[in-house]
């Protein structure tokens, strides 16, 4: 049995009821595999205990004797202090809330104790302290290692090592190991069923450390192998004559032709490289699987549509998929107004188009009657199927899971997948988890494009920022004043003074106070679709002036008539989101501004991450700085999760492992491709029984 086969409910697991249920679900686990690769987030080191005299504010183990109870009164209620000695000290151990322990610390009987000590009001207290009592015959872990899990409401550390344990205890046991006993042996790791027991209940810090090594090892191994075995089948596809009649050495088409021509503007160097680079891939035998990257503004867009065109002229059809349903929605307002004059048939199908119809559309799109549709991830539900698709693209790839890469092009047969993307890979993550990826990058931003002013401003010099927008606005220019929170924080009212803005409150401002008589809009995530649809479009046609916005118009968001984009708390915002933020103006020919607006209280952090917008444009250099601000460990934030599923690895950190497991992963396919040699079994057993990085629910 491999791991992820447990997926057995969790009820199966003494001590599992129902009320337990719930907020391991919560969590997002499901079954018994879910919960044991539920991995600590920390472990409680008490394998050192000290005498009380050493007390210290942070937790330390001690062994100590009840000396009495006896109770106090605060306030309404009485509270139990037990005190307590041992060789070196006396303490008190004040009880609030939990009368009930004056039955489980006895007087006279010795205890295990781990708890934090201070001084205070003349004697040595403890209020938070956890024990249990000593008893010579039994030996227990509470002095151990123990795993601190991140929770959800309804859970507390002890039920879930509680659970833990008893989940280990009923079925880690027969848990086959999933890498090549060689590598195991060769790399000094455990064994899978002595890992997976060793990252929950530790004996010792070295072996701690060997559980993670292993289980980092084999999550990495196995990424490798995915990465190196789609580029494999890549590879392979080719044989059948699949496009040998439409040879245009990297030429353009007929329908790409026609809209180059009809546009205003010519495109950019960059912007023809890629798409020479994108048109020579859709001619070759293999299916592309390209990522294009370009700055904000860069103009990807259009590069897809191009792509697209070329996919159509083959009489195929193409699917653009993007993160949000307002970016949907713009890409195909655009591609309508590009797209449909040449004759091609646009669609757009988003989670919240209604069942009628949707259904026409899904009937429309098995029929062949649309040649380029777009949308959200409903591109590739379970019941959309596809006439012909032959090339997919996902905008703002980072937002997607690696699984769903694979969902969309198994919509069509052989399809061709370029994926875009605003914000730069890191070198180790572009060698490895796009390892099996061309990357094509446009450097340059269209012509004529003045760079972004950006002034930062004291949140008492707001007055100044709100007059010169007021000047743009009267020269015909819109604006965007974004804001950290949706509506005011709950408690507000008792802190005005430090409470943030809210999108809610300061539209109401802007709109009475600041800017009366100018047209303002608001929106955010929780305004209905169809209300964001129509928001989106007044600000678009030029009827609404102002757009008030928490960061939903981060991504993609296009109207080129914007030139003024005030960022308030900006010391709130992370360095990418800023970056797409100040992406949404500039996107004209006149001069753009952005306006970062900070409070009066801003941290060192803060400081920085708004010099580094101050000081740099180029989104390359932005996610560099990014890094170094926020060090190596922490990209495994939102911006990573859309790479790779992985629990305990990070790419960045671990880059010494991941070269190591890409190596090994690579000679083993070079060798045995099909894995069908009998050393190699293993591995295709784990990818057939129990696929890694699978998005179903553990
Ligand atoms: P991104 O790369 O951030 O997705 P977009 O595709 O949204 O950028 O393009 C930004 C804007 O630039 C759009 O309004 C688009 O019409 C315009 N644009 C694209 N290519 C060119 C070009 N070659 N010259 C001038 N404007 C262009
Ligand atoms: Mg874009």
């Amino acid at each position: 049995m491999f791991l992820r086969e447990l997926t057995a409910p969790l009820d199966h697991v003494k001590g599992v009821g129902q009320a337990r249920i719930k907020p391991l679900a919560n969590m997002g686990i499901y079954s018994i595999a879910g919960l044991l690769c539920h991995y600590p987030r920390d472990w409680e080191d008490r394998c050192r205990v000290v005498p009380l005299r050493d007390f210290a504010t942070e937790k330390v183990c001690t062994v100590v004797m009840v000396v009495r109870n006896d109770w106090v009164k605060t306030g309404k209620s009485r509270t139990l202090k037990v005190h307590i000695k041992d060789d070196t000290a006396c303490a008190v151990l004040v009880c609030f809330n939990r009368p009930f322990l004056e039955n489980q610390l006895v007087p006279g009987k010795r205890y295990r104790l781990f708890g934090s000590f201070s001084y205070r009001y003349g004697e040595l207290q403890s209020t938070s302290f956890e024990f249990e009592e000593v008893s010579d015959d039994v030996v227990t872990d509470f002095f151990s290692i123990l795993p601190v899990y991140p929770l959800s409401a309804g859970l507390t550390q002890n039920h879930l090592r509680t659970i833990m344990r008893n989940a280990l205890r009923q079925y880690a046991g027969p848990l086959e190991n999933e890498l090549p006993d060689s590598i195991i042996e060769s790399g000094g790791l455990l064994p899978k069923a002595a890992a997976i027991a060793a990252i929950h209940f530790p004996k010792s810090t070295e072996e701690l450390a060997r559980a993670k090594r292993t289980l980092i090892y084999e999550e990495l191994f196995y990424m490798e192998i995915i990465v190196g075995r789609r580029s494999l089948e890549r590879k392979s596809m080719s044989g059948a004559a699949r496009k040998q009649d439409r040879e245009t050495g990297g030429g353009m088409t007929p329908l790409q032709k026609q809209l180059v021509e009809r546009l205003p503007f010519a495109l950019t160097k960059g912007q023809r490289d890629a798409l020479c680079e994108i048109n020579r891939d859709m001619d070759d035998a293999f299916p592309m699987a390209r990522l294009l990257q370009g700055d904000v503004g860069s103009g990807k867009t259009l590069v897809s549509f191009l792509a697209a065109l070329k996919a159509i002229d083959y009489g195929a059809q193409a699917a653009v998929m993007a993160p949000t349903e307002l970016l949907a929605r713009q890409h195909a307002d655009n591609a309508a107004r590009l797209l449909e004059p040449l004759g091609v048939r646009v669609a757009l199908l988003s989670g919240n188009i209604k069942s009628s119809g949707r259904n026409q559309i899904l009937k429309s799109l098995a029929a062949g009657d649309i040649d380029i549709i777009l949308g959200t991830h409903a591109l590739f539900s379970k019941n959309v199927v596809y006439k012909k698709l032959s090339l997919a693209v996902i905008d703002e790839q980072h937002r997607f899971g690696v699984t769903q890469r694979q969902a969309i092009i198994s919509k069509g047969e052989r399809c061709d997948l370029l994926m875009m993307s605003a914000t730069p890979i890191p070198r180790t993550l572009a060698l490895t988890v796009f390892g099996d990826m061309d990357v094509s990058v446009i450097p340059d931003l269209p012509p004529g494009r003045k760079p972004v002013e950006t002034h930062l401003a004291k949140e008492s010099n707001e007055k100044k920022v709100y007059d010169f927008v007021r000047r743009e606005l009267d020269c015909g220019r819109q604006a965007y004043f974004v804001y950290p929170l949706i509506e005011a924080e709950e408690g507000g009212e008792e802190l005005p003074l430090t409470a943030l803005k809210d999108a809610e409150s300061m539209a109401a401002r802007l709109a009475n106070e600041v800017f009366p008589g100018i047209p303002l809009a608001l929106v955010h995530s929780k305004i209905a679709e169809d209300r964001k649809k129509e928001i989106m479009e007044a600000f678009r046609g030029g009827v609404t002036k102002i757009l008030v916005a928490t960061s939903v118009v981060e991504v993609g968001v296009d109207v080129p008539n914007a030139t003024c984009m005030v960022i308030e708390h900006a010391e709130r915002f992370g360095l990418s989101a800023l970056h797409q933020l100040r992406g949404r103006v500039g996107r004209g020919v006149a001069q753009s501004f952005c306006f970062l607006v900070y409070s009066d209280e801003l941290t060192e952090d803060g400081k920085r991450r708004l010099k580094v917008m101050l000081e740099n444009r180029d989104g390359f250099v932005i996610a560099e700085e990014d890094l170094k601000l926020r060090g190596p460990g922490q990209i495994t934030g939102t911006e990573q999760s859309g790479y790779l599923r992985l629990g305990l690895a990070d790419p960045v950190r671990d880059a010494a492992e991941l070269s190591r497991a890409r190596t090994d992963a690579f000679t083993v396919l070079e060798a045995d491709p099909g894995l069908v040699s009998p050393k190699n079994l293993r591995i295709s057993a784990v990818l057939r029984r129990a696929p890694p990085f699978s998005d179903a629910g553990l």
